[in-house]
């Protein structure tokens, strides 16, 4: 089998991935990204990215929104299920649904880095100062952007022994056109957030032009589908979603930012979104966190002028820190409160404008009060 070199072989054609790419092409590099499905694919998520993401990747929205899906989203319904609700609107769009498939796609084409879909990571050995990668492609540097099962995170381990807790979600994306929804609905450029009664998690109602997506996440792993069944249910009883819905609900996992171990980096190998378990607290976001590490990547990369060794690679883990903090799982605020307790007064903060607005939407899910980063030679934040 003939072997093909490239500088740099990205594993995983995702947010992470393609934002990788797109850097390094820019700055002159010969990039190859590997994934294992072909393109366009689905990939298991709500789909809603905020402005900081669209500022991030320098996304021409007019471009975007040509033949694609892209909700503007400017108002909230949040609350708890079966619980009291709060409705907050804003002025200006301060998120945006966007379909996965098309998203994807359109920033791997964008990246203009190589590709070779269809192709799954069975093997990758170091060989003569290189990587080898399938026997096929050697290059100096890998850069595992394979999500949350990337075998590349796998290769590298983790930093601590106890294991990472992660979080479980399943959802279901079905086209439901706008006009169609009935009067009696939030609006088609309202999200809907409704927190688990115990707190471990959410479910969402998001629309995207003609489709919604609906789903729930949880940080405790157990019963997650009877979770989702009872929510599913609850939306059916008040006429949120259609009685049968076309397709059924689809699970993924990933790692929390403050739980994440993984070992970042080795010599050749650094690790970007989801593969390095980057997510955010709270939210469960994880593509601004994929693209932003993607920039950050990119920039040491390009400094590290093709001697990709550990300590050329290590101001990438100084960076990441700076960036998102300390890796230590955070404290459940009031938890000296008897949980009981606790729940009731959340229940009552969630039914209130001023939580829902000023802490939910603003600091737990937008992130307003952290710039975007921009991208280019320095990634700056
Ligand atoms: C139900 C659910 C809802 C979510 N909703 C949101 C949301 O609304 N907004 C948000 O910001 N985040 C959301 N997230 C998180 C978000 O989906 C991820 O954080 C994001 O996709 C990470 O991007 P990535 O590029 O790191 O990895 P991925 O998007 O997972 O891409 C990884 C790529 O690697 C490829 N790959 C995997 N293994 C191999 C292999 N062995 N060989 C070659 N290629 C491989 C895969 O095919 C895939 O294309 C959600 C997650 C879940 C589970």
């Amino acid at each position: 089998m003939q072997t093909q070199a490239c500088d740099v072989l990205v594993v995983g054609g995702g947010p992470a991935g393609s934002t990788c790419a797109w850097q390094l092409r820019q700055a002159g590099l010969d990039v190859l990204v590997m994934d294992k499905h072909t393109f366009p694919r689905d990939k298991v998520c709500a789909g809603w990215i905020t402005p900081a993401v669209v500022a991030s990747l320098g996304l021409d929205l007019d471009d975007y929104a040509a033949g694609r899906a892209l909700q503007p989203i400017r108002g909230f319904r949040i609350g708890t299920i079966r619980g009291a609700e709060a409705n907050i609107r804003y002025d200006a769009a301060v998120s945006f649904g966007i379909r996965r498939c098309e998203f994807d796609d359109y920033l791997l084409r964008r990246s203009m880095a190589r590709l070779a879909l269809g192709e799954s990571v069975k093997s990758m050995v170091r060989d003569q100062g290189a990587w080898l990668v399938n026997g096929r492609f050697r290059t100096k540097l890998v850069v595992g952007a394979g999500g949350n099962f990337c075998p590349v995170a796998r290769l590298l381990g983790v930093d601590r022994e106890e294991g990472e807790a992660i979080v479980v979600a399943q959802e279901t994306e079905f086209r439901v056109p706008a006009r169609g929804r009935g009067e009696s609905g939030p609006g088609a450029d309202v999200a809907q957030i409704y927190f688990c009664p115990d707190l471990k998690g959410y479910g969402w109602c998001f629309p995207k032009g003609d489709y919604l997506n609906v789903g729930l996440g949880r940080e405790d792993t157990h019963r997650l589908s009877e979770h989702v069944e009872q929510f599913r249910g609850w939306l059916q009883q008040r006429g949120a979603i259609p009685d049968e819905l076309p397709g059924r609900f689809c699970g993924h996992a990933y790692v929390l930012y403050t739980e994440s171990r993984r070992r970042l980096l080795d010599d050749g190998v650094i690790l970007i979104g989801d593969a390095a378990g980057l997510a955010y607290p709270r939210s469960g976001e994880g593509i601004r966190p994929a693209i932003e590490s993607a920039l950050i990547a990119a920039t040491i990369i390009r400094d590290a002028a093709g001697n990709y060794s550990r300590a050329n690679l290590a101001p990438y883990a100084e960076r990441l820190a700076h960036r998102f903090g300390d890796r230590k799982p955070e404290r459940e605020a009031a938890a000296w409160l008897p949980q009981r307790l606790r729940h009731f007064l959340a229940a009552k903060l969630l039914a209130t404008k001023w939580f829902t607005r000023n802490v939910v939407v603003d600091r737990w899910f937008l992130h307003s009060g952290q710039r975007p980063m921009v991208p280019g030679p320095r990634a700056a934040e």
